[in-house]
């Protein structure tokens, strides 16, 4: 799928690569790193139907900040992208309003890209849809099917034979992953955000009530594809996510990201998924983004309290200010959005943009070093801005101190993504 096109950052003088962030698997403090010169990413992708609320947005321009990290340390960074463009919320979503799923998904695809380039979002280098990864899929559980960590679950009433679930305890017996490894969640946990976020514990023969789908064989009325042994149908979300990442990223990647409701069943899963295929872990680390919450409650198109980054714009809020309100608030914790804090990034960014005219406007070197140094604990980008604020008061250390002239307005939209130019 095609991709959004966003201008490459302005190559920086290399920074020390000193990143520790939280990986939600060892609920730890670690570097993610596989090796010194690469490192490679995959963020889970939207499911076009709601595109792009700030929440969505939250999470991108998150990961973005470690993608502009770790170029900044020089590293070669490998990003992948999914978007799940056939899944039941998506269909539930056209049919409500009397669409055709396949166009909903195509102009909200097309809305979230454009979002995307408006907040600087680096884009991936591998854009897929769900629906251009059937083969893998197709591949993945096949291979989990002969390696007896899937099952076939008979019919029952008004279902058909044949939909095809992962076996978490065969996968278990089989080694390299247990239950809860990734999400860091106890069973109680587990079964209590299971049927929220999408499964489907009381489906009769499967063998535990958490036992995710990896195949859904066709139903009248609903899109299939070709299965060849698995027979017509449709793929699961989890192993759609395994398989892509598994087709265009190193085994393990560097870090697999998304939103904190993605810890589990989907990354638990994608990763179970993806080590019961081949042996071998998905990702290295695993970084989950906070909750953005909007009147009290958290941001989704069912509770209908959406504030969407089209929107914004469209009412004259320069994309700068939104990405500026984002990344003041810490990328892990839950927040809620407001007017109040937009207001406060705007007038953040104009105080920016007039010290652009002032004495410190090339001391880029001394914003770059103090900048990436924040952005090293956990990507704290909200000590990153309190940089900025400092070079705009002028009591920045080492603002005198340079003996190249760095622009730092190339620094800031190179590392924090802010347009102030
Ligand atoms: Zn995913």
């Amino acid at each position: 799928m095609k991709s959004w096109s966003t201008p490459a950052p302005r190559a920086l003088p290399v920074q020390p690569d000193r990143l520790r962030v939280f990986d939600t698997a060892t609920q730890a403090l670690r570097h993610p790193g596989n090796d010194a010169r690469t490192a490679s990413l995959y963020v889970c992708g939207i499911t076009p139907y709601d595109a792009t609320h700030l929440g969505h947005a939250t999470t991108y321009v998150s990961f973005d900040l470690l993608q502009r990290y770790w170029l900044a340390a020089g590293l070669e960074v490998a990003y992948t992208q999914n978007v799940t463009d056939v899944d039941d919320p998506l269909l539930e979503r056209a049919e409500a309003m009397g669409v055709d799923w396949r166009e909903l998904a195509r102009e909200q695809t097309d809305l979230f890209r454009s979002d995307m380039e408006a907040l600087n979002v680096l884009a991936p280098d591998h854009y897929v849809g769900a629906t251009e990864a059937i083969d893998l899929v197709v591949r993945a559980v096949e291979a989990m099917l002969e390696g007896g960590t899937a099952y076939r679950v008979p019919g029952t009433d008004g279902e058909p034979d044949g939909d095809v679930y992962f076996d978490s305890a065969a996968a278990q017996a089989r080694g390299g992953w247990t239950l809860g490894s990734v999400s860091a969640m106890d069973r109680a946990q587990m079964e209590e955000v299971f049927p929220e976020r999408g499964g489907d514990p009381g489906r009769p023969g499967k063998r535990d009530p958490l036992d995710p789908l990896l195949w859904r064989v066709h139903r009248e009325g609903e899109p299939a594809w070709d299965g060849g042994a698995l027979g017509s149908g449709r793929p699961g979300w989890h192993i759609e996510c395994s398989a892509i990442a598994r087709e265009h990223l190193p085994a393990p990647f560097t870090v697999q990201g998304g939103g904190s409701d993605l810890r589990f069943p989907h990354h638990e899963f994608s990763a179970a998924h993806a080590t019961a295929v081949d042996g071998r872990p998905l990702a290295h680390t695993f970084l989950h983004s906070g909750m953005v919450a909007l009147d009290g409650q958290k941001m989704s198109k069912s509770l209908g309290n959406l504030e969407l980054v089209s929107r914004l714009r469209a009412r004259g809020v320069e994309p700068v200010a939104i990405r500026a309100a984002i990344l003041d608030r810490h990328y892990r914790s839950d927040w809620e959005w407001s007017e109040d804090l937009l207001t406060a990034a705007e007038e953040r960014v104009a105080r920016w943009r007039s010290a652009l005219d002032g004495p410190h406007a090339d001391a880029g070197a001394a914003v770059l070093a103090a900048a990436h140094t924040a952005l090293s604990e956990d990507l704290d980008a909200p000590a990153a801005l309190r940089v900025l604020d400092t070079w705009a008061d002028g009591t920045l250390d080492g603002l005198s101190a340079t003996a190249e002239p760095l622009p730092v307005a190339d620094v800031v939209d190179a590392l924090l993504g802010l347009r102030l130019r």
